[in-house]
């Protein structure tokens, strides 16, 4: 075991629950290596962040000027990068106001805030939240109720209430639900850490009509699936559905720590004084998130991913025909795709990639997901497959299914 691993087991909280046992000290594009020199191929891009690899010449550029130019002012002062880039989001999207925060689950605590505010205007006080199960928000206290997985609730009770679970994908299921206190609705336009479950087509659009219908705010969290990764620019335009909120976080930085919350003119309902934050949309990040957004504006990187995904997710589904009795589906879009297998083995697996060079994240017992750099080639996606099919072939040699 590299001493990096027990140093750290001395020291750092187990509450992470690391699973992949291999210490990173260098990334360039695609590619991740560890403290012995040995090469991997990152097909979990720091969990769906960097969009565009490790160590991206524009953003690393980007970066080194900024960090010689001024790291941070107060947010009571006005800083160039944090406009700009509230722009460039602004001028590419359906929404209209934006408010940068540090992560996801304060971006998207930040849009529960914003949406109660909205309710006390226009819906007599109502401030519950209908999210989905097998959803995930965050790990805040607010975070860990509104996601739909009781495991990481039920630990930290009692936790803020006004938010209902229903079933993810049932229209009805949002209406009934529905009642005087309800304010919004919060979904994800594709599930990612539920396991990559795209819903059917419709889904977002009934839901878009039902807010409508009743003066609900619709809120997609759009932390994982933005900037690319389903093969469009933002995850809603799959659905050809606008929210009237959307958060934004992993792909936003190119690999720095930065989100926000995003919304149209009619959903923003902060006053002055509303919210703030210290570190939220400092010149460091923001320029660094700038250089990120322009490169993948310049190159339509989603058109990339687009393509590169559905050769990927083709290869994929060839690998039924060899180890058929093994796997069950595979689902996704763009570059955010899971492989889910007909026996508990998801751990096994990755943890067999890993030592053969390839970094994959367990998305449940039975299911591993690929969500690589968007900046992959055709040939990123063969190793992938190549390496996953050595695994799994083992595995039936070992013990046949
Ligand atoms: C990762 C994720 C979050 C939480 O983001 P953090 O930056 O880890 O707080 C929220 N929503 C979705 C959809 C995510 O994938």
């Amino acid at each position: 075991m590299s001493t990096w691993i027990e140093r750290e087991s001395k020291v750092y909280m187990t509450a992470g629950g690391r699973r992949l046992k291999a210490t990173m000290v260098r990334g360039s594009g695609a590619r991740l290596w560890d403290d012995t020199g040995k090469e991997y191929l990152d097909f979990m891009a720091g969990w769906a962040v960097t969009n565009l690899g490790h160590c991206h010449p524009a953003i690393t550029e980007a970066i080194i000027k900024q960090a010689q130019t001024l790291l941070i002012t107060s947010n009571d002062l006005y800083t160039v990068p944090q406009v700009e880039l509230a722009e460039a989001l602004v001028e590419n999207s359906c929404i209209d106001r934006v408010f940068f925060q540090n992560s996801g689950a304060e971006a998207n605590e930040a849009a529960v805030k914003l949406a109660r505010k909205w309710g006390k205007g226009n819906r007599n006080g109502a401030y519950e939240i209908i999210t989905t199960l097998h959803s995930f928000h965050g790990r805040t206290l607010s975070m860990v109720s509104a996601t739909g997985k009781p495991e990481g609730r039920v630990p930290y009770e009692p936790v803020p209430a006004g938010f209902v679970n229903v079933e993810f994908d049932d229209i009805a299921a949002v209406r009934n639900a529905t009642n005087v206190n309800t304010v919004a609705v919060m979904v994800e336009p594709v599930q990612g850490e539920g396991g990559v479950n795209v819903p059917s087509p419709g889904y977002l659009q009934s839901l878009r009509e039902w807010c409508d219908a009743n003066n609900l705010l619709l809120i997609f969290d759009e932390v994982q699936t933005g900037f690319g990764r389903l093969g469009s620019l933002w995850g809603y335009q799959q659905s050809g559905v606008e929210p009237d909120v959307i958060t934004l976080a992993k792909g936003l930085g190119g690999g720095v720590p930065i989100g926000a919350v995003t919304a149209k003119t009619r959903a923003d309902a902060f006053t002055p004084g509303d919210h703030g934050t210290t570190f939220g949309g400092n010149p460091l990040v923001c320029a660094a998130a700038l250089a990120s957004f322009r490169y993948i504006l310049d190159n339509r990187v989603w058109e990339n991913a687009a393509r590169v995904g559905a050769y990927f997710m083709d290869k994929l589904l060839g690998l039924r025909d060899i180890h058929g009795s093994l796997i069950k589906e595979v689902r996704g879009s763009g570059l955010l795709i899971a492989l889910e297998f007909n026996q508990n083995c998801a751990m096994e697996v990755v943890t067999n990639c890993l030592g053969n060079g390839l970094v994959l994240n367990p998305v449940s017992d039975n299911a591993i997901r690929f969500m690589p750099p968007l900046i992959i080639t055709e040939s990123d996606a063969d190793e992938a497959v190549k390496i996953v099919s050595g695994v799994l072939a083992e595995k039936r040699a070992a013990a046949p299914a």
